[in-house]
């Protein structure tokens, strides 16, 4: 009985932590610096996380990569060293650090013991305040970036219309189709070291940061905060251009060559999300939820063409994307695509199913209780909060989800499939079959010539022995 009690207590302790993440001590400094500190659960460890507002969506096609080269930039080493001994400086303080450039943000991401707090923050404020980038640091920065790109596009890929670096291949193609995408990657050839301290000066200020600190944090912190931080000058706040919006029309269905050779096939069908005001993200996640679970009925129990397909959602630009997709042998595509046909023809005459999505919304709002577990984590939602809202306004997620209700969802499916949506489908150039008529053919056309050279042959023989005759 006693451990039954002790195991409530912990579970109702553990729970009232999930839920506690919504209770934080958050703060501005009089130049403008966000911060956000949350004691965690985790004793002896702290999770950093400096959020910067400004990501590739601030920059035009052709210099998209420089707040990319200039994080990178950051860690080539600091007072004339190399970024080996700026690494070691991290190791010593027992820490690991990265950084992630995305559309919107750039964001430096530490774990460090607790203990070490503030050498921690310390050595973040030298790298992003370091003298000014030489040559050296910007060409190894270079190499880097090419390099995650996925190197430089060879020919072939080119004729292949393939990037090998991204996994998002059909999405990113259709975003470039609507206008919502640089079509390419950016070079970073021709960016320079006033390019990037030019985006240091005009966005690395503190009224343009949010700092996250999660863990085990020293009581005194706030004012060790203040006192390196807050001499951070502030700036006269950017504007961020306007999103991209759809303003090119997509091909409805499209082939999308991937390999050379092979049997397998992914299958995909996209939907934009229409504008549906507030609650619009906790509907769009509800049904691509419930998209997802039906396409597993669908597509893997009753019929077996598939084994993991999947529901997903995606933005580029200002457009949000609904997709049904699935992984599939070449030869069942049609049959995978009429599955899908059929799936969405139901869903249009018959809307949801109202016990499905209710089970299906509870799991939703029961997940929010344990999906962030840890400092870490912890740290992470703070970090897609300042991400998702210009204030970094923390809107409790369980209590959203369970406002939506079944005719809001509806209204929303049917806005959603009203269009047809677009088909894509990758899929190697050749199969084995392909390969083995092509193999057919390339042995007939190799007999034929050598008959004909044998023929040819034969007829300047007779015409030799005919004039010797003569
Ligand atoms: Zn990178």
């Amino acid at each position: 009985m006693r451990h039954l009690l002790l195991v409530c207590l912990l579970v109702l302790c553990h729970s009232a932590n999930a839920l506690d993440r919504f209770q934080v001590q958050r703060y501005s400094l009089p130049n403008g610096l966000q911060i956000l500190l949350k004691p965690g659960d985790d004793k002896g460890h702290v999770a950093i996380r400096l959020v910067v507002g400004v990501g590739f969506d601030d920059f035009s096609c052709e210099r998209k990569e420089t707040p990319h080269l200039l994080e990178h930039a950051f860690f080539s080493g600091l007072d004339g060293h190399d970024e080996a001994e700026l690494e070691q400086r991290m190791q010593t303080l027992g820490g690991e650090w990265n950084a992630f450039t995305s559309d919107s943000d750039t964001a430096f991401v530490i774990e460090a013991p607790a203990v070490n707090q503030r050498k921690a923050l310390d050595l973040l404020l030298s790298v992003i305040t370091q003298p000014p980038l030489d040559d050296n640091a910007i060409r190894s920065s270079k190499q880097a970036v090419t390099h995650e790109d996925g190197g430089h596009d060879t020919h072939l890929e080119h004729l292949l219309d393939h990037d090998a670096s991204s996994d998002d291949d059909a999405t990113a193609q259709l975003a470039v189709e609507m206008g919502l995408k640089c079509p390419g990657q950016a070079s970073v050839d021709s960016l320079t070291a006033k390019d990037l301290e030019k985006v240091r000066h005009d966005w690395y200020a503190p009224n343009n940061m949010t700092l996250i600190m999660v863990g085990d944090i020293d009581r005194q912190l706030p004012a060790y905060i203040e006192h390196g931080w807050g001499k951070l000058q502030p700036i006269t706040p950017n504007d961020h251009p306007p999103l991209p919006e759809i303003s090119q029309k997509a091909a409805p269905q499209r082939n999308l060559i991937t390999h050379w050779l092979g049997e397998d096939a992914r299958l995909h069908w996209f939907f934009t999300e229409p504008e549906l005001g507030d609650q619009d993200a906790e509907i769009w996640e509800l049904l691509n939820n419930y998209l997802d679970w039906q396409l597993y009925i669908a597509l893997r129990l009753n019929s077996g063409l598939s084994y993991g397909p999947w529901a997903e959602q995606q933005a580029y630009g200002s457009q949000g994307f609904i997709s049904l997709n699935a992984d599939i042998d070449r030869d069942d595509l049609d049959k995978a695509q009429q599955v899908m046909s059929d799936l969405l023809d139901n869903l249009r005459k018959n809307g949801l199913d109202a016990n499905e999505f209710r089970r299906l919304q509870n799991v939703a709002v029961a997940k929010q209780a344990w999906a962030v577990e840890g400092d870490s984590a912890v740290a992470d939602f703070y970090w897609q909060a300042a991400e998702d809202s210009e204030d970094g306004h923390l809107s409790n997620a369980a209590k959203q989800l369970q406002a939506v209700t079944l005719t809001q969802a509806n209204e929303a499916l049917r806005q959603l499939l009203a269009e047809p949506g677009y088909i894509r489908i990758e899929k190697t150039l050749l199969d084995d079959s392909d390969l083995y008529w092509l193999g057919a053919a390339a042995a007939g056309l190799l007999a034929l010539v050598i008959f004909c050279v044998y023929r040819q042959r034969q007829q300047r023989r007779r015409l030799a022995a005919k004039m010797q005759l003569d």
